[in-house]
């Protein structure tokens, strides 16, 4: 073996035996519905992300199928975009089930130091893990187009993060108009947040409008588990969503 070889990012990643793939793909609704290059496609990322991330379980014992299925969560999102839009990270935190977290937000106008408990399903922090609850995950799985993915959610997050603090705008691929983007979800943000002051009822939940990034997040839940409602509630955003991510493979 040459030396650069011991590199990891030079190393081919060890492909994934054809047993674990199909046992996989017979509980990733998600992956089952892509064409077959797509899967090809697919199971290459996945092998890549399975060789360059770390996974940490917390107080459990995460198996390969499970590690498997997570990371082709994570890798449907960037399956037009390459391996390298997951860069600068490496960490995988998986919890059994929900979490709790410390926060404490510094303000620094006002001086004011807010801190508070919160249950979470997952997080992601700007250069630092991704933070999973294998329960919820599970639920995704087993329920894949109720709305929700939490996965999608903390990779767009990761994504959003490419290029500094999460503000729902990612580095957009040639063809995704940059003017287009902050003109339609800046409108579609304001309407949501109208409609939650208001008391409404609103198709997109109303944690999108705690800011741009949640914003970005939730509608990319929306993108990978029910892209008809997305279209129902802002065809403007699902048109652009379509055009960041490729089409959904949801139904
Ligand atoms: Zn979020």
């Amino acid at each position: 073996m040459k030396w650069l070889e011991w590199l990891p990012g030079l190393r081919p990643p060890p492909a994934i035996a054809d047993r674990a793939w199909r046992k996989a793909l017979a509980t990733h609704p998600l992956a089952q519905r892509l064409s077959t290059v797509d899967q090809k496609q697919l199971r290459l990322l996945v092998a890549r992300f399975l060789q360059h991330k770390r996974f940490h379980p917390i107080d459990f014992n995460l198996d390969a199928t499970q590690r498997l299925l997570i990371a082709m969560q994570a890798c449907i999102p960037i399956l037009h975009m390459g391996f390298r839009a997951l860069r600068g990270w490496q960490g995988v935190v998986v919890y059994p089930g929900e979490f709790k977290v410390r926060h404490r937000h510094h303000d620094a106008a006002t001086g004011v130091l807010t801190e508070g408990d919160q249950i979470l399903s997952g997080e992601a922090w700007q250069l630092g893990p991704l933070v999973l609850s294998w329960a919820t995950v599970q639920q995704d799985l087993e329920r894949p187009w109720d709305g929700h993915n939490v996965v999608a959610h903390e990779i767009a997050h990761k994504l959003d993060m490419l290029d500094g603090p999460p503000d729902g705008v990612p580095p957009l691929p040639r063809g995704v108009s940059w003017r287009a983007w902050i003109d339609t979800f800046q409108r579609a943000y304001n309407r949501l947040a109208t409609d939650v002051n208001r008391g409404h009822a609103t198709i997109i939940d109303p944690y999108a409008a705690t800011n741009a990034g949640e914003y970005f997040a939730v509608t990319s839940e929306l993108h990978f588990s029910d892209p008809r409602q997305l279209e129902r509630a802002e065809p403007g955003v699902a048109g652009l969503l379509r055009g960041y991510y490729g089409p959904s493979p949801a139904p």
